[in-house]
């Protein structure tokens, strides 16, 4: 059971925690419980760091943010004791959650869990302090913003969970944004390839790599509220869903800027030439579109980057200006990337042809198209964001009665 910040924001939502935990124990379960620190504490340690030093130690910045999930473990730790449940706390480096040094964003290497075990057995519940590991430095380390997600993850794996329960401020999954289309619907199943695509496009109930994490040890994970008692979203294999959908989510990401280069020459080494300077640099790619040369000499390049990259980008291509060879760099900030993901498309025709339908009636311009396995991005002009999802929504027949 993993409580997320706002599960474990003041000592009434601990309590709570505590009794809702109890229930499980109460019903026969063996339960170990992650929390995260009180919702708005990280981002206070990050913003205590930053200001004493912009570039500080990392692993001095490891102490600091990981103290918030000390505070929150031993504290439901008390919490289920003065319930009457044993219960006891495990900091990262007690259990010991062993991780590689990159601090800030250490990888779980290796959970080693006899002792847990035994102690489950016989009947004891461990909190955990979730977002926290040790190196092989022997220094504290954390897993990256939204990490205890993927301490919950690689717990519920290292001792075989029969589930993992994801207890957060909303009730579940949804078929989009419901802030944008209210006629959005809680899904009661999605798989781990759709959850992994929602999650990179911006849908931030999960951390991404708690889904990988899930989908390669196959831990049954669900994400819950941890206000209502009601199912939640249960994130599993594509064989235990009977009936797919064709299309499961529509998601949207406004952190994307678009870049063309025009009269780039059409020969061999060209894309490594602008791509290279740029992987150097840091700079994550998305999208990318080269057409063919219709001179038979030179052809336009455009791909996107995040917006956090976008100044960077534009000046490594400006400073490769000489070796490059290109006549404009034009580019636009004002985007965004709709996608419809669904493991259905895979064996099904005319998905994409539906997208590209129901964004035309609403007059709505399609910049740059890609497509994977199980999802269609469009690129379009930002201002259309809401217009192009809830079109789509409606199109997939997603919108609930
Ligand atoms: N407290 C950490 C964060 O805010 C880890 C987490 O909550 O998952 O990023
Ligand atoms: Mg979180």
């Amino acid at each position: 059971m993993k409580f997320g910040g706002t599960s474990v924001a003041n000592i009434e939502r601990i309590k709570a925690v505590a009794q809702r935990v109890k229930r499980e124990v109460d019903a026969g379960n063996e339960v170990a419980v992650v929390v995260s620190a009180m919702s708005g504490v990280t981002n206070q340690l990050v913003d205590w760091a930053k200001e004493l030093a912009p570039l500080h130690d990392a692993r001095e910045y490891d102490v600091v943010v990981a103290s918030g999930e000390q505070v929150t473990c031993g504290l439901t730790a008390i919490a289920l004791q003065e319930l009457g449940v044993d219960a006891r706390s495990w900091l990262g480096w007690q259990v010991p959650i062993k991780t590689d040094d990159a601090h800030g964003k250490a990888r779980i290497v290796d959970i080693p869990c006899d002792d847990l075990n035994r102690r489950f057995a016989a009947g004891q519940v461990a909190v955990f302090a979730g977002f926290q590991g040790i190196g092989s430095d022997n220094r504290v380390t954390t897993l990256g913003r939204g990490g205890s997600d993927t301490s919950a993850v690689a717990l519920a794996a290292a001792v075989g969970a029969d589930r993992c329960d994801i207890f957060t401020d909303v009730d579940g999954v949804y078929t989009t944004d419901p802030r944008i289309v209210a006629k959005a619907r809680k899904l009661d199943k999605i798989t781990y390839e759709e959850m992994l695509e929602m999650a990179s496009l911006g849908a931030k109930v999960l951390q991404i790599r708690s889904v990988e994490m899930a989908m390669k040890h196959r831990v049954r994970l669900q994400v819950l509220s941890s206000f209502e008692d009601k199912p939640g979203t249960m994130v599993v294999d594509e064989e235990e869903i009977m009936e797919k959908e064709l299309v499961s989510g529509i998601a949207y990401s406004r952190d994307e800027a678009k870049i063309t280069l025009t009269r780039v020459a059409d020969k061999p080494g060209v894309a490594a030439g602008i791509f290279g300077p740029l992987a150097d640099a840091n700079v994550n790619v998305d999208m990318i579109v080269q057409n063919i040369a219709e001179d038979g000499q030179t052809t336009d390049m455009t791909f996107t980057v995040s917006k956090g990259d976008f100044d960077r980008a534009k000046q490594v291509l400006e400073a490769n200006r000489d070796k490059l060879v290109f006549r404009d760099l034009i580019s636009d900030s004002n985007v965004v990337k709709v996608s419809v993901i669904g493991v259905g498309m895979r064996s099904h025709a005319g998905i994409a042809q539906r997208m590209f339908k129901a964004l035309a009636e609403k007059g709505i311009n399609i910049q740059v198209i890609s497509t994977s396995e199980i999802k269609i991005s469009v690129l379009v002009a930002e201002e259309y964001t809401e217009l192009a999802v809830r079109a789509l929504h409606t199109a997939y027949g997603l919108d609930s009665e």
